[in-house]
């Protein structure tokens, strides 16, 4: 049992169920939203109305950056670096009037307007040292991006008190602590936890807002945990507090068997264990970043993921013992980059593929997919910002071959590749594909086929229509 106790204020947590008591003996969630989730002032009365409906669990509720906010952040950064001031300028304009806007209406705005003008200010006052020093440091990137998500929890604390809720916005650069990898940074679990409950003291009907995606590093600098971090604040502030829940909405009905946006014909997937939840995020559905399953594993916390817009809607829930059988969704993934090393020296050599491996430890690049042979090794990596010094420090073990535009196609379900007669009907599927490599057995719960970037998304609607159309 996993425990807090509001009188001793301190928490007993051991592996298995949780359970976040607080006093009156209800249980907390953790609700976040995504971006088209607070995209502007009404989507935001309606996040707030999903809070308020569940007031009584004392609710945390996470928050992105207003959707496509992120996306401007990255190219005003840009632009100023460019010295490309009067696109700034208009850009900046559009910023600050979304925000304004989502707080115009409100009976009494002054307090949230300041609030949202010194933020303003201070962006301008990053950008302007952008355009002066022509240089954007990973540092100073994070310290602009973090912008999306306080504005955007700003204006979202100002509807929550103008509705009468009694709501608390916290700064999660306080109790999130990471390490200092600027851009994608690695949360410090220990001293994360330890100042989550220290911050979040939840309570029966109050609800708490704090920032999905930024961090602090020991130095006291802002950090990002990668594009679409807010899922893995969630589940980490659900971890750390112990939570009964972790809600994830978004703007479609749950994880679903293949990309809505992709397939048409994809439907939501009720329930699905942790793994295989966490292998469709890794290898692509975008619906829940990749690391977000992983702090609410060990305390076994369901994660559900909801549609904000159809709050009662069809929804997938991830929880301990909900695999079910066959295949059960198709994730894609793009902008896949394959690499190839060949040498002879690899015949009977043992260390090799450590040394190889070694390499792409040190440039912080994590690999997906391998293959081997006598005289090769043949890796995927997602992340190509370090392939050019990756393939010069390879080039000391043999000949080296990059492979650019790939996508990675993965059927997640469990045993798939027991099933010889299920893998030649996919290869059946694929015939007029150049099919790159295949993986069959590292994980008992996908198969992944690496093919042209250009084919992926036929190749998925193939692959759906043979096996989720009815009656299969
Ligand atoms: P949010 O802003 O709420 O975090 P995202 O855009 O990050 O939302 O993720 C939601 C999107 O994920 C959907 O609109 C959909 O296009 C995409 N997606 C990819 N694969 C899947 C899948 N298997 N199921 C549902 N959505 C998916
Ligand atoms: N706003 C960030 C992004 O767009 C984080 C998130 O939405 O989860 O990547
Ligand atoms: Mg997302």
């Amino acid at each position: 049992m996993v425990g807090y106790d509001s009188s001793l204020q301190t928490y007993q947590s051991t592996k298995g169920r949780t359970t976040f008591e607080i006093a009156g003996g209800i249980t907390l969630i953790v609700l976040k939203f995504g971006g088209t989730s607070v995209a502007d002032r009404n989507r935001m009365d309606a996040a707030l109305r999903i809070a308020a409906d569940q007031i009584d669990a004392g609710p945390v509720l996470v928050s992105s950056a207003l959707a496509g906010v992120t996306d401007t952040l990255i190219s005003l950064a840009a632009l100023a670096t460019a010295g490309d001031t009067e696109s700034v300028a208009k850009s900046f304009a559009t910023l600050e009037s979304r925000h304004y806007e989502a707080v115009s209406d409100l009976e009494d705005p002054v307090d949230a307007l300041s609030r949202l003008s010194s933020l303003f200010d201070e962006l301008r006052g990053l950008l302007s040292g952008l355009s002066l020093l022509k240089e954007c440091s990973p540092r100073t990137y994070d310290a602009v991006l973090a912008f999306g998500e306080i504005l955007s929890t700003t204006v979202l604390h100002a509807r929550a008190v103008a509705s009468g809720l009694d709501a608390l916005l916290l700064d999660s650069r306080d109790f999130m602590i990471t390490d200092s990898g600027f851009t994608a940074a690695i949360p410090d679990f220990d001293k994360t936890n330890k100042a989550v409950r220290d911050a979040i003291r939840p309570s029966k009907g109050r609800l708490y807002i704090t920032q999905g995606f930024i961090g602090r590093a020991p130095n006291g600098a802002t950090t990002t945990l990668g594009r679409g971090g807010s899922d893995y604040t969630a589940t980490i502030l659900g971890a750390a507090l112990g939570a009964s829940e972790v809600q994830i909405w978004t703007d479609v009905n749950g994880i679903m068997t293949s990309d809505p946006r992709v397939v048409a014909g994809a439907r939501t997937v009720d329930t699905l264990s942790y793994e295989e939840a966490a292998e469709l995020a890794y290898f692509g559905a975008k619906v829940v970043h990749p690391s977000t399953i992983q702090p609410a594993i060990e305390l076994g916390i369901p994660v559900l993921v909801k549609n904000t817009s159809d709050p009662d809607g069809p929804f997938t829930a991830i929880k301990t013992g909900s695999s079910g059988t066959g295949i059960r969704a198709i994730a894609g993934k793009k902008r896949i980059t394959l690499i190839n090393i060949t040498s002879s020296r690899m015949l009977n050599a043992y260390g090799f593929l450590s040394r190889i491996f070694a390499v792409f430890e040190q440039h912080r690049t994590s690999v997906d997919l391998v293959a081997t042979s006598e005289v090769s090794v043949s890796v995927t990596v997602d992340n190509n910002a370090h392939v050019d010094q990756i393939v010069d420090d390879l080039k000391q073990y043999g000949t080296v071959g990059v492979e650019d535009d790939k996508a990675i196609i993965c059927l997640v379900g469990k045993n798939l590749w027991k099933n010889s007669s299920f893998i030649a009907e996919v290869l059946n599927c694929l015939k007029s594909i150049q099919v790159r490599m295949i993986s069959l057995g590292s994980s008992d719960i996908n198969l992944s086929l690496v093919v042209p970037e250009i084919e992926l998304e036929n190749a998925m609607r193939t692959l759906h229509a043979r096996f989720f159309s009815t009656g299969t």
